[in-house]
């Protein structure tokens, strides 16, 4: 047996006794695997810990702010309210995209496939989005196909994960920018006839070491610019995992300060699902 660096051995010692001799056995047990998995557990924990007592902590706060409250300010009083709806909503969303990457990585989440209408689709998600580029002055646009094909997949979960990636687009791109959508079939020798789906943004873009790396439950860039927005580095990890799940996958291309490319790419028909696919985790 080869251990690599940085191996972790776990060593047992027993006594042997037989007529006349005695012996000791050692029992020497690789346990290097067993050790990364629980190291990979308690981070995890550690950093949902963490990500759950910001929210909870402006809660506690603002309430009592409000208990404190000695004159009738109503606008001050309104302030806390929506502070405290707000947070509650964050924790609300924390709480259930875990449990979705829970669910995925158990096998336990159901894709309800069913034929998707792609045109009704794109024009909601345009809808949704469109005040909140005019709030930023960004510039959405969509390049969509004349003809639609027909897609087999669950509407709910890919509806998320298009969510995923034109919500960041918008969120990492500052005022005055560009975000576009565009949407293409081809076919792809491996998975027949693929959906693709680019969202692209001139927004803050991501340095090259860290296009894998935030596709990790969690992991946010390590960029200044992050700090200030809100997010729990969850999106990703879900979208993905969902794409997976449809036999398909998420892919970037990005350019830290230019802007970034993130490619949904689904089968049309339904292929063997590649539910099961392990999430990995931030180091
Ligand atoms: P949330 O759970 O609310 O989505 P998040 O947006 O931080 O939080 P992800 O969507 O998983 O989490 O994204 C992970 C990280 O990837 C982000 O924190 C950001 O650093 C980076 N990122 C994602 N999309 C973009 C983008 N379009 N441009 C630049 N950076 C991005
Ligand atoms: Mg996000």
């Amino acid at each position: 047996m080869r251990l690599g660096d940085g191996a972790v051995l776990r060593f047992a010692c027993r006594a042997v006794r037989s007529e006349g001799s005695s012996a000791a056995l050692i029992i020497v047990t690789d346990v290097t695997q067993q050790k990364a998995a629980d190291e990979a557990r308690n981070s995890l924990v550690s950093q949902a810990t963490h990500e759950l007592r910001t929210p909870l902590t402006n809660i506690r706060l603002y309430i009592d702010a409000l208990i404190d409250q000695q004159d009738d300010d109503a606008a001050a009083r309104l302030k806390c309210i929506n502070v405290i709806s707000v947070e509650s909503r964050r924790l609300e969303r924390i709480v259930g995209d875990m449990l979705s990457v829970a669910e995925i990585e158990a096998g336990t989440m159901s894709v309800n496939r069913g034929d998707v209408r792609l045109e009704p689709l794109f024009k909601e998600l345009r809808a949704d989005y469109e005040a909140q580029a005019q709030d930023k002055e960004i510039s959405l646009t969509f390049d969509l196909p004349p003809k639609w094909p027909t897609l087999f997949a669950d509407r709910d979960k890919l509806t998320l994960a298009m969510h995923n990636l034109l919500g960041n687009a918008l969120k990492y791109t500052p005022v005055g920018g560009r975000v576009g959508v565009m949407v293409e079939t081809q076919a792809d020798p491996a998975k027949g006839d693929v959906l693709l789906v680019h969202v692209s943004d001139n927004g803050i873009g991501i340095r090259p070491e860290e296009h894998e790396l935030i596709f990790e439950q969690f992991y946010r860039a390590k960029d200044n610019r992050i700090s200030s927005i809100t997010g729990s580095g969850l999106g990703l990890a879900l979208a993905r995992q969902i794409a997976r799940q449809h036999g398909g996958d998420i892919t970037v291309s990005s350019e830290l300060d230019k802007g970034s490319t993130f490619t949904l790419v689904v089968p049309l028909s339904t292929a063997p699902s590649a539910a099961g696919t392990t999430l990995s985790r931030a180091a």
